[in-house]
């Protein structure tokens, strides 16, 4: 069965009677009119959809977890839809954290993560009761355990551990591997251990947590990953008499940007998890312990496009056509960042033949700013609306003001209806934190 990541365009996209790209019964050439562009767009079905996927892929499961990381798209509507379909949230700042928190979301279903939380961070995420910490080092471990003294708190932890296990994926959303930033190496597990159950006593360790890396296409590094976490639970009962009752395994199910783009869907990772956790708990004589997935960007992914409109255009003698667009680095950094692919199509040309391949790029003073390179497009010409596929996860949550350039609107679109979940910045917005000293005032 196919799940919604391994599709390229939202499930709701087709061309409607005027030959425009419709997504969610909106027509986009609309949506760039009503509410100007770069516009973020964002497909309800879509999104709900591959909760339900995962879901039913891991039914079969009595005790599965779903915590949405955050960083991939944190607003309060999206929180409002997974929280309502059943998902917790895997937070890394007090941004994310008091986002959640503010939608309504039952914080007993938050867990912080993050390689660097400052006190700040962990008072707040004590306060509004966040219901797990993973805590990723010795420091933090101290530090925390004196904060929850401080709240009269025993606080419920996971230890992030350091796999030590390669996905073949951009070097930098890779986190699995040895010398990583994040996380207790495995021969680390049994000091913080130690820590934990002698020093520590405002601190309750409940399991261990791992994440391999992002836009995995390779479904081995689960199998390998679930025998580590569950060798170690098994090991650390014997060696302590602790019984730990939760593994979190992460996120990074990848999703199709391109073509050549082929992830698999949630229901062949569920598979290979739950038959290699079920084989594990046997092999190492455990009890099945809850399982707990941070999927991100396989969540929002899909079910976000981007609006563009085209403006220049310029013919390198003897070389490129670049066409730039309204947009750019600063609302998907993601090209200029790891070199990312997208695809994309003319919204107001939706069916018409490709005739001339151009690069696209953005309207930011870097000549990086390039979004796509090489597409094949139908004729382009100023005016065109621009829509570039799968944009859901890691844009908006990267955004920058580069440039001072206001970041974009975000409207949710359902059954013909949009609704702002994004308000566009206004220049206003842009000098709001400014502030000039009485001095150079005169
Ligand atoms: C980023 C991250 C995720 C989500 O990764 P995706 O590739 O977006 O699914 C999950 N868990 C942790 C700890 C992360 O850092």
């Amino acid at each position: 069965m196919n799940s919604t990541n391994q599709f390229l365009k939202p499930l709701t996209a087709k061309i409607n009677s005027s030959g425009n790209l419709e997504i969610g019964g909106c027509d986009t050439v609309e949506l760039a009119e009503n509410f100007g562009t770069p516009l973020y767009v964002v497909d309800e079905k879509t999104l709900r959809t591959i909760c339900k996927d995962y879901k039913n892929a891991f039914s079969s499961y009595k005790n599965v977890k779903m915590m949405y990381a955050s960083k991939a798209l944190c607003t309060m509507s999206v929180a409002r839809i997974l929280s309502d379909e059943g998902f917790g949230f895997d937070t890394v700042s007090s941004g994310e954290i008091y986002t959640v928190y503010k939608a309504g979301v039952d914080m007993l279903t938050v867990l912080f993560n993050g390689n660097n939380k400052s006190p700040e961070e962990l008072n707040l995420a004590l306060e509004l009761g966040v219901g797990r910490i993973s805590v990723d080092n010795f420091f933090e471990l101290s530090l925390l355990d004196e904060i929850a003294k401080a709240h009269n708190k025993t606080v419920d932890i996971l230890l992030r551990i350091t796999p030590g296990i390669e996905c073949h994926t951009h070097e930098y959303i890779q986190t699995g591997h040895l010398d990583s930033k994040f996380g207790f190496d495995l021969t680390q597990i049994d000091e913080a251990v130690e820590f934990i159950l002698n020093d520590y006593k405002n601190l309750n360790l409940t399991g261990l947590h791992a994440h391999i890396g992002s836009q995995i296409f390779e479904t081995s590094v689960y199998r390998d990953e679930i025998e580590i976490l569950v060798k170690e639970i098994a090991r650390i009962d014997e060696k302590f008499n602790l019984k730990l009752s939760e593994i979190n395994i992460g996120g990074g199910l990848g999703v199709k940007y391109t073509e050549n783009d082929c992830p698999p869907s949630t229901f062949e990772i569920a598979e290979i998890i739950l038959n290699k956790l079920n084989e594990c708990t046997e092999k190492y004589n455990i009890e099945p312990p809850v399982l707990i997935l941070e999927p991100g960007r396989s969540v929002i992914s899909t079910s976000g496009v981007t609006l563009y409109t085209i403006g220049s255009s310029k013919q390198v003698p003897k070389g490129k056509k670049y066409v730039a667009v309204d947009g750019g680095m600063a609302d998907n950094a993601r090209p200029s960042m790891y070199g990312a692919e997208y695809t994309a199509k003319i919204a107001n040309k939706f069916d018409d033949a490709p005739v001339e391949e151009v690069t696209i790029g953005g309207r930011f003073c870097e000549s990086g700013d390039i979004l796509i390179k090489n597409i094949k497009l139908p004729e382009i010409e100023e005016g065109d609306i621009l829509c570039v596929f799968n944009t859901g996860a890691y844009n908006y949550s990267m955004a920058s003001n580069y440039n001072r350039v206001p970041k974009p609107a975000m409207v949710l679109v359902k059954n013909g209806q949009a609704d702002i979940i994004i308000k566009r910045e206004t220049l206003d917005d842009i000098i709001a934190q400014d502030e000039i000293p009485e001095r150079l005032k005169k």
